[in-house]
C-alpha cells in the first residue's frame, strides 16, 4: 500500500518506506492511502483469534508489502513472553510489558518493522534512534530495540526530571547497542537538544561520512500507530466472546490522551468497521483537546501545568494532524493551513464541515483532585487499583454517562500499572510516602494491597548499573558527535 503525507507533498510507495522515513519530507505525517475496511465475515473470523493472530491480520492489512510470514515472525518475537493484554472490570490493561506502560505495545514491535523494512529496501546504513524522554518512551525504546541488528539507540533523559523507577529502568538496561545519557536540566532541555541534533549541519556531515541514518522513537511513525489498533478489536471481541455483547453491537471507549496516538488508533479501528459508538477523549487540566472537540478551536496560548498524570502533560498533540486529515475529507491544503496557523499564532480553527465530523467523539478533562477521588472510588467498588492516567479515562467516562445517560457496554483504556506512578497512587489512597524511596513504596503497595510486584521493576535497585554518562546541556552536541564517530 502507498502512504501519503497529511500535507500533500510527499508519497511513500510502500509501507516500508513510510516506516523507515518516519516523518514525511514535507513535515506531514504518513497515512495509508486507503484505510482498510473489514467485511462482516472477517469480523466473525477475527473474533476467534488469539492476540498474536489477530495482530497479524490487522497489521497485514496495512503493511502487507513486508510479507505476512515476516510480520508473523516479528509479532511473535516482539510479544511472546514479553507483552500481553488483559481485561478486568471493563479496564483494558495495556501495561503487562517490560516498562509497565502501554507504549510497549508499539515499541516492542516497531524495531522489527524497521529492521524488516530496511532489509527489504536494501538499506545497509546503520540507523541511530535518538530519543529524548520524560520517562516512559525512553525505557520502552531501549527495551524494544535492544540487540537489534543495524540499529543503535541513544536516549537522553533529564537527570532530575524522571522518577527513581524510571531512572533505574533506564540505567540498568542491558543490550549491546544502547546508550543512556543523563542531561543536566529538565525535559525541555533534553528535547531541545535532541531536536537541534536532528537539524545540525555538522552532525549531518558526520552521519554521512559514517554511513549512518538518524531517526527517532518519539516520532509519529505509522509503524508505531498500527500495532495499537489491534487491542481495540481484541477488547471488543473479548466482550463478544464472554457474552456481554453481540457482534455488531456498539460500545463506548474512553482513552486517556496526550499525544493523540492511542485514541487515533481507536478511530482507525472504528473506520475499519469496529462498532464503536463514542470515542471518549480524556484529558487532564492541560485540556487543549477538550476545548478543541467542544469549540473547533485548537489553542495552545495557555500555561503548561504539571499534574499527577505526567504522560498526558502535553499541549501539542502531534497525531491530531491525522484526524484533521480525515475530517477534512483528506484535504491536505486545509491541514497544512491549520499547522501553519498553529506554528505562527499558536492556534487554529476548523470550519463547520470539519466540526460536524467530530460528532463521534466526546471530550472532557479531570483535575488531580478528581483523579484521586476516582482511584479510591474504583478501589472501594471493585477492590481494584488503577493508575492516575487510567483514573482520568474513568472520570471522563463517568462524566459522559452522567451527561448522556448512555449505558452501552464500555471499555476504559488502562495505560499504566499502579506500580508505575506509585507515589501518586499511594498519596491518593491516603498512605504517607514521605521519606521513602520509590523502591520501598513498591514493597509497601505490594504488601498492603496483596499485589505481585511486576517483573519490570522487581529488584530493580539491585540490578547492575550499565549506564552512567552525565552531560551538561551545552555539551550534548559534542558528546553525540563523538559517539557517532566512534560508531
Ligand atoms: C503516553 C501515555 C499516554 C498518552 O497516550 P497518547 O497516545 O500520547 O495519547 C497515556 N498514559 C500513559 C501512561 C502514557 O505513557
Amino acid at each position: 500500500m502507498r502512504y501519503i503525507s497529511t500535507r500533500g507533498m510527499d508519497i511513500a510507495n510502500s509501507s516500508m518506506e513510510a516506516i523507515v522515513n518516519g516523518i514525511a519530507n514535507d513535515s506531514g505525517l504518513y497515512v495509508p492511502e486507503i484505510i482498510p475496511r473489514l467485511s462482516e465475515q472477517e469480523l466473525v473470523r477475527f473474533s476467534k483469534l488469539t492476540y498474536n493472530d489477530l495482530a497479524l491480520e490487522i497489521i497485514s492489512k496495512y503493511f502487507l508489502d513486508l510479507g505476512k510470514e515476516n510480520i508473523a515472525q516479528a509479532i511473535n518475537r516482539a510479544y511472546n513472553d514479553r507483552f500481553e493484554v488483559k481485561i478486568e472490570n471493563n479496564f483494558l490493561e495495556l501495561y503487562h510489558g517490560p516498562t509497565l506502560a502501554f507504549k510497549d505495545a508499539a515499541l516492542l514491535l516497531l524495531p522489527y518493522l524497521i529492521k524488516l523494512s530496511k532489509d527489504k529496501l536494501n538499506i545497509n546504513n546503520k540507523t541511530i534512534i535518538l530519543t529524548a524522554t520524560s520517562g516512559d518512551t525512553g525505557k520502552a525504546a531501549l527495551e524494544g530495540f535492544k540487540n537489534i541488528d543495524g540499529i543503535d539507540v541513544i536516549v537522553l533523559y533529564p537527570k532530575d526530571g524522571v522518577s527513581d523507577i524510571q531512572k533505574y529502568q533506564m540505567i540498568t538496561q542491558e543490550g549491546n547497542n544502547l546508550k543512556v545519557i543523563a542531561i543536566e536540566g529538565n525535559f525541555d532541555d533534553a528535547q531541545s537538544a535532541a531536536k537541534s541534533i536532528f537539524l545540525d549541519k555538522n552532525i549531518e556531515k558526520i552521519l554521512k561520512a559514517n554511513k549512518l541514518n538518524i531517526s527517532s522513537a518519539n516520532s509519529i511513525n505509522i509503524g508505531r500507530l498500527v500495532p495499537q489498533i489491534v487491542y481495540y478489536f481484541y477488547a471488543y471481541f473479548d466482550k463478544v466472546n464472554s457474552g456481554k455483547l453481540s457482534l455488531g453491537e456498539k460500545i463506548n471507549i474512553s482513552v486517556p490522551t496526550g499525544n493523540f496516538g492511542n485514541i487515533l488508533a481507536a478511530y482507525y479501528a472504528k473506520t475499519m468497521g469496529l462498532p464503536i459508538k463514542k470515542l471518549i477523549c480524556a484529558s487532564n487540566v492541560n485540556n487543549v483537546l477538550t476545548d478543541f472537540f467542544n469549540t473547533g478551536v485548537y489553542d495552545i496560548n495557555r500555561t503548561f501545568k504539571i499534574t499527577e498524570t505526567p504522560s498526558m502533560d502535553i499541549l501539542i498533540s502531534s497525531n491530531l494532524e491525522r484526524l484533521l486529515f480525515e475530517i477534512s475529507d483528506r484535504d491536505s491544503l486545509k491541514v497544512k493551513q491549520c499547522m501553519e496557523n498553529l506554528k505562527n499564532d499558536f492556534s487554529y480553527k476548523i470550519d463547520e464541515e470539519m466540526k460536524k465530523k467530530l460528532k463521534g467523539f466526546y471530550a472532557n478533562y479531570s483535575t488531580d483532585e478528581e483523579v484521586k477521588k476516582r482511584i479510591n472510588e474504583v478501589y472501594n467498588k471493585y477492590n481494584y487499583l488503577i493508575d492516575t492516567h487510567t483514573a482520568v479515562a474513568y472520570d471522563v467516562y463517568m462524566k459522559y454517562v452522567e451527561e448522556s445517560k448512555d449505558n452501552s457496554e464500555y471499555i476504559i483504556v488502562s495505560t499504566a500499572s499502579p506500580f508505575k506512578f506509585i507515589r501518586s497512587i499511594l498519596n491518593a489512597l491516603g498512605t504517607s510516602t514521605i521519606g521513602k524511596s520509590d523502591f520501598e513504596l513498591v514493597k509497601d503497595l505490594s504488601k498492603q494491597y496483596s499485589l505481585t510486584i511486576p517483573n519490570g521493576i522487581k529488584d530493580l535497585n539491585k540490578k547492575e548499573i550499565k549506564h552512567n554518562i552525565n552531560c551538561g546541556k551545552d555539551e550534548i552536541k559534542e558528546l553525540i558527535s563523538t559517539l557517532l564517530m566512534e560508531g
